[in-house]
């Protein structure tokens, strides 16, 4: 049986519901990333991130993934470089919830997001509440560079500030993934970012976050990157995506034995 949303007949879609399967819907990106990764490195990150989960929960736990929402909103600094579609904030909200309560209405109790891409984040979490406002149902977000980011603070190579957009953490991923899609030679650290501060996460893995500020803008980038994608390597990227999956399926199933 497939664990694919769109692979069901209504019949089946009636079985699932009936099962309480829980829904997952990965939310990925179009846009630049540097001159070495390809535009939907963060589409292609959702999508892997999703079948994994499924792959590790299913059949014990019947689910659905759902197809992957592969545009959405970028700042408009990431316009300087071809290829970066972007979805005005609140046509993006509108689709996402539009999509959510769909299956929420139909009946499903149970959905997760995989929110895999940085600027979506605050507004995933605002359709999230007006989710719960609509129809009494709690839904979930969750990250893979969040649920990874112990492991590879653990193994990374590269300093505090060379993990943030088509760095060594998505490198990594993608060299995982898709090797074939990633060339290398085109990588360089010269967006490595240098700005430090007590209130700023220079990085999206190290430094304290204290308050919201970009740093975007603080750094011209030259590449389109924005952290240091040399010291990327597949064998971290599979230590990532082992270690999203893991916490993710671990989560889950909290969250199911809750419900
Ligand atoms: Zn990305």
């Amino acid at each position: 049986m497939s664990y694919y949303f769109r692979d069901q007949s209504w019949p089946q879609m009636q079985e699932h519901l009936d099962k309480k399967s829980l829904l997952i819907l990965p939310v990925g990106t179009t846009e630049e990333h540097g001159p070495h990764m390809p535009v939907d490195a963060d589409a292609r990150i959702a999508e892997a991130y999703g079948k994994s989960l499924a792959e590790a929960l299913s059949p014990e736990m019947p689910l659905l993934l759902m197809d992957t929402i592969r545009y959405g909103y970028s700042m408009k600094i990431m316009r300087q470089w071809p290829g970066t579609i972007i979805v005005r904030t609140r046509v993006f909200m509108d689709y996402v919830f539009d999509i959510c309560r769909s299956v929420l209405d139909m009946g499903f109790d149970k959905l997760v997001l995989l929110d895999c891409h940085g600027h979506h984040s605050g507004a995933l979490n605002v359709v999230s509440r007006e989710l719960c406002d609509a129809t009494d149902k709690s839904i979930a977000i969750i990250s893979p560079a969040k649920l990874s980011a112990d492991e590879f603070n653990a193994i990374r190579k590269s300093e505090p500030g060379g993990a943030c957009h088509a760095c060594e953490w998505e490198t990594s991923v993608l060299l995982h993934l898709s090797p074939e899609v990633v060339d290398m030679s085109k990588a360089t650290d010269v967006d490595h970012i240098r700005y430090h501060s007590d209130f700023v996460a220079g990085d999206g893995f190290q430094g304290r976050q204290r308050v919201t500020w970009s740093t975007w803008f603080l750094q011209p980038s030259q590449t389109g990157c924005y952290g240091s994608p040399t010291f990327a390597s597949a064998e971290t990227g599979r230590v990532m995506l082992e270690a999203a999956t893991n916490n993710g399926a671990q989560f889950i199933k909290e969250m199911w034995d809750r419900e």
